[in-house]
This record gives C-alpha cells, sequence and structure tokens, in this order.
C-alpha cells in the first residue's frame, strides 16, 4: 500500500486521512500546530504525524491541504525533501494560479478540488465520507505523467466521490458562477438591507424575515477569509460573473422604471425553467 502524506490537518486534509487510512493507506500527516497533530493522531486521521515537512521524505503522493495562500509556498518547501517521483496534488478551491505555479515547480503535480465542505473548519469537524457523492475535479498540467494523473485518481476515486477532469481556467470560470458569484450578490443583499435608513422598518424586516432572506442570505454570511480567497485568488472569473450580475440587476431596475411588468414575468418565467434544468441532474 503507497504511503499518502497530507500537509494542513483541518476540515479537508483530516477528512482524507480518516477516509484512506479506513481504506488502508498508510497516512503521514503534516499541520503547524502541535496540539492538532496529535488530534490527528487521536481521532484516527493519520498514522504518524508531525509538524516537520521531512515526515514525508518517503512519501508517495502528497496531499496539500493548508489554506490557499500555503499552497505554493509549502510546495517549494517539499522539493528539497521529497523523492523525484513524489506525485504533488492539493485541494485549493482556486486552480488556475495554483496549477501554473505548481507545474513550474514540480511536473508531477495534479491540481484538485473537492467539492465538499461545512461551514466550520478545523480537525474537529474532519468527517469520515466527507467526499462521497460529491464531485472532485481534477486539473492536472499540460505536461504532467500520466501515470500520476492515474495514481491520484484511483486514490481519489476510492473516497466515493464523482470524479471530473477539466482544465484550470474552465474550473475557475464554473466555479465563479456557482460558487464565488453567489457569495458576492448574497453579501451585497445583506448590506444592501442593513442600508436600510429608517430603524423601524429594519427591525421590522427582521422580524418578518422568513425561510426566503435565510437562503438568500446564508452563503453571503459564510467565512469571511473563505470570500477574500476567491476575490483575491479569482478575480479574473469573478469579475466577469460579477459584471454580468450588475447587467441583470440594471436592466430589472430599467423594467420596473418603465413599468414594463409583463417583460418581468417573462424574465421569471425563463428564470423558472432554467432553474429546473439548471438543477436537473441533482433530482
Ligand atoms: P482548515 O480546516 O482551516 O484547514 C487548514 C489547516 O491547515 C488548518 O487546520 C491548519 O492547522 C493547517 N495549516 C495552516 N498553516 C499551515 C502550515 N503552514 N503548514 C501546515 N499546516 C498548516 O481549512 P479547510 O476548509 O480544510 O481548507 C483547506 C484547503 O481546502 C483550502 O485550500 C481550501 O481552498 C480548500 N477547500 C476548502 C473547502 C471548504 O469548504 N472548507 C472545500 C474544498 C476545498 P493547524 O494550524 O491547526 O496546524
Amino acid at each position: 500500500m503507497m504511503n499518502i502524506g497530507i500537509v494542513g490537518l483541518g476540515l479537508i486534509g483530516g477528512s482524507i486521512g480518516l477516509d484512506l487510512r479506513t481504506l488502508g493507506y498508510h497516512v503521514l500527516g503534516v499541520s503547524r500546530r502541535e496540539q492538532t497533530c496529535q488530534q490527528a493522531i487521536t481521532l484516527g486521521a493519520v498514522n504518524q504525524a508531525s509538524n516537520e515537512l521531512s515526515l514525508l521524505s518517503r512519501a508517495d503522493v502528497i496531499f496539500i491541504c493548508t489554506p490557499i495562500a500555503l499552497i505554493l509556498p509549502t510546495i517549494k518547501q517539499l522539493i528539497p525533501i521529497v523523492s523525484a517521483t513524489s506525485i504533488l496534488t492539493d485541494v485549493g478551491s482556486v486552480k488556475t494560479p495554483i496549477v501554473e505555479g505548481a507545474c513550474q515547480l514540480w511536473p508531477n503535480f495534479v491540481g484538485g478540488h473537492p467539492m465538499a465542505g461545512k461551514a466550520e473548519s478545523g480537525i474537529s469537524v474532519a468527517q469520515l465520507g466527507l467526499f462521497t457523492g460529491r464531485p472532485y475535479v481534477l486539473t492536472p498540467g499540460e505536461n504532467t505523467p500520466r501515470e500520476s494523473i492515474e495514481k491520484v485518481e484511483v486514490i481519489v476515486r476510492s473516497l466515493n466521490s464523482k470524479v471530473y477532469f477539466c482544465d484550470p481556467r474552465e474550473h475557475d470560470r464554473a466555479v465563479a458562477w456557482i460558487s464565488h458569484l453567489p457569495v458576492m450578490a448574497s453579501a451585497g443583499l445583506i448590506s444592501a438591507c442593513m442600508n436600510e435608513t429608517n430603524p423601524i422598518v429594519l427591525k421590522l424586516a427582521q422580524e418578518l424575515a422568513s425561510s426566503g432572506f435565510r437562503d438568500t442570505s446564508r452563503v453571503g454570511g459564510g467565512n469571511p477569509e473563505l470570500g477574500r480567497m476567491m476575490a483575491e485568488y479569482n478575480s479574473v472569473a469573478i469579475l466577469r460573473s460579477l459584471y454580468s450580475f450588475r447587467d441583470q440587476i440594471d436592466e430589472f431596475i430599467q423594467y420596473i422604471e418603465q413599468e414594463d411588468w409583463q417583460i418581468i414575468e417573462q424574465k421569471l418565467s425563463d428564470t423558472e425553467q432554467s432553474r429546473k434544468e439548471f438543477l436537473e441532474h441533482e433530482i
């Protein structure tokens, strides 16, 4: 059985460890804090843990599960430690800047993004089976050796996830639509509502708010660091999506100003249909 390395024993790294240990892999974990390393051993997410990357010198495949800003620096630190045949893969939610940087540093790199998560973070919320039935996107570089891609694919499939392959730029554009734009749109909704200047109206709105506001504000009320990461690392794609969204808002403003109720109904009837079709595969 292969030796698997995991750097960053948080929600994602810890959950990968729990699954892979159950499958019989030997899992070596590295995290920043000693306490996290101990907890990972106690929870059964790793066989051995350390805060020194040197623990991974004999790992065949290493999953880098640190916060996104630390992925490339971690790869740089791993290069003098690992053997030439070691395969590196990451789990970062944005792919283009990581795959471009990582493949230059280490050709044996396969980008990855498990599309599973939770609102909370850290090893204590790691969960066995977190990736079951969820998409796991792989974005290898142009020159990544085929055997390396296949090895990562086999491991990722063993998490019971649905594996997709795509170009990193396509990945980033797709997640801008379904994940990053919704965060900004939802945050904008919350801010706009809080800008109500009449305190009586604002209080009344709060008391009347029900499932509609709860649903539409949920992703805008999430982890601020994650939202910043999306904007910072996926700025090209998210700007493209936001410009398009702004056009849509402007259209609604125009229709209402023109008192064109018919076109609004038509538009909402189109979106009613589009939503059904778009989400069809989920049902
Ligand atoms: P997380 O729970 O905060 O885990 C990251 C862990 O990395 C922390 O627990 C921290 O552990 C450790 N860490 C921080 N600096 C480190 C360093 N210098 N060296 C080694 N370990 C370090 O976050 P997460 O949600 O698992 O996210 C991790 C990655 O997964 C991110 O790149 C994110 O883009 C990606 N991702 C997240 C989700 C999601 O929904 N959460 C989904 C898919 C992908 P200690 O400081 O305690 O040691």
